[in-house]
């Protein structure tokens, strides 16, 4: 019999058929696979949606905000090509959930989230699930987490308008960072950034999404 989430992989699978076209991504990666079979998404929804955890839809989580759509989480990841031994900064913790598929991919996940309360939530999932190779900071993720850069990839899980200039500067040669760009609450267009070796960007446009909107964005 097949279990709640080898139906939601199969979801997944089937719009990967669908956006390939669009995404340069025909299938899930087996490792991305591996992952989202791993991490329980019912262990990261309220108790109230807890009989939609493998529905391919956003949820809300509270504070206005929702953990994303797992086929969304799964391209994003993808996009970011990681590599075992490598770092990664995430803006927009919410639920905690991308971490954790993250945190199975790669060495660190570094992630900020701007609602104290979502952030301190997260803190106590990541620990009780057993989840030691992600740290939580909370704060405006515009400003990057300087501390430990450079990053080999950095994903943006808010709405923003255009690319902050300290996440570009964090991000190491070589390296790729996914972020929607466009009007908040509207249609942004799923972007990846690749910074080559000598620190050039090529930006391109992937995918139609909609995302809540990133919060104490500056011009700089
Ligand atoms: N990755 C999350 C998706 C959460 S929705 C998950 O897997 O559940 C986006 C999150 O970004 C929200 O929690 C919101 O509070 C947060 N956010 C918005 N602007 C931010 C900013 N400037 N810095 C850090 N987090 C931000």
């Amino acid at each position: 019999m097949k279990t709640k989430i080898q139906y939601l992989l199969d979801e997944i699978e089937s719009e990967y058929r669908y956006t390939g076209g669009m995404t340069g991504k025909h299938t899930l990666d087996p490792k991305v696979k591996a992952a989202l079979t791993n991490v329980p998404r019912d262990k990261f929804v309220p108790r109230s949606h807890i009989d939609s955890a493998f529905y391919n839809g956003p949820l809300p989580i509270g504070h206005g905000q929702t953990i994303s759509q797992p086929y969304i989480v799964a391209i994003m990841t993808d996009l970011l090509e990681l590599e075992a031994g490598d770092v990664v900064l995430e803006i927009g913790t919410g639920s905690g959930y991308q971490a954790a598929i993250l945190s199975q991919l790669c060495k660190q996940v570094y992630t900020i989230e701007y609602v104290p309360e979502l952030a301190d939530m997260s803190r106590v999932r990541f620990e009780k699930l057993g989840y030691d190779n992600i740290e939580v900071k909370t704060g405006n993720g515009f400003d990057g987490w300087p501390g430990h850069a450079p990053y080999d990839g950095i994903i943006v899980t808010a709405a923003a308008t255009h690319i902050p200039e300290p996440l570009i500067k964090q991000l190491k040669p070589g390296g790729r960072m996914v972020i929607p760009l466009g009007k908040p609450y509207l249609h942004q267009e799923l972007t990846l950034v690749r910074k080559n070796e000598d620190g050039e960007l090529d930006i391109s446009d992937i995918l139609g999404v909609a995302f809540v909107p990133f919060q104490g964005e500056r011009d700089d």
